[in-house]
């Protein structure tokens, strides 16, 4: 048993807030950006229809960076939420340590080496390397 001791659980927390500031910086400076060219707008300055869907395709990816920032962001609330029910470090699918490790390289993983590699072989068929 290596269970995480208060100092790498700090360490980690430090890690994770650290993160979290970064990415809601990122998010502020993305909602900024939306208030400067709103989609409307870009819509009603471009002309013809290959314009159209450039300005179409910019926000759609615009869009999907926001939600991917909000996704992450989830996630590291809730590693934040573990470490306050001190149920940070411990793998979700068979309770087992995750390591130290492994959360200083990945703080919101939620699963040990093994069950994560079970889940990625179980969910990617094409996984198998065709050297
Ligand atoms: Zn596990």
């Amino acid at each position: 048993m290596s269970r995480l001791n208060a100092r790498q659980i700090e360490q980690l927390r430090l890690a994770l807030q650290g993160k979290r500031a970064t990415l809601q910086q990122a998010v502020r400076a993305e909602l900024a950006y939306g208030e400067q060219a709103p989609y409307a707008a870009i819509l009603e300055e471009v002309s013809d229809e290959g314009d159209r869907a450039t300005a179409a395709t910019t926000a759609d990816f615009d869009n999907e960076i926001a939600r991917r920032h909000g996704a992450a962001l989830r996630e590291i609330d809730a590693a934040l939420e573990r470490i306050g029910d001190h149920r940070y470090g411990s793998c979700d699918d068979c309770g087992a340590d995750i390591g130290f490790a492994r959360l200083t390289a990945f703080p919101t993983a939620t699963r040990c080496v093994d069950c994560q590699r079970r889940r990625e072989h179980v969910h990617a068929h094409e996984a198998t390397p065709s050297l």
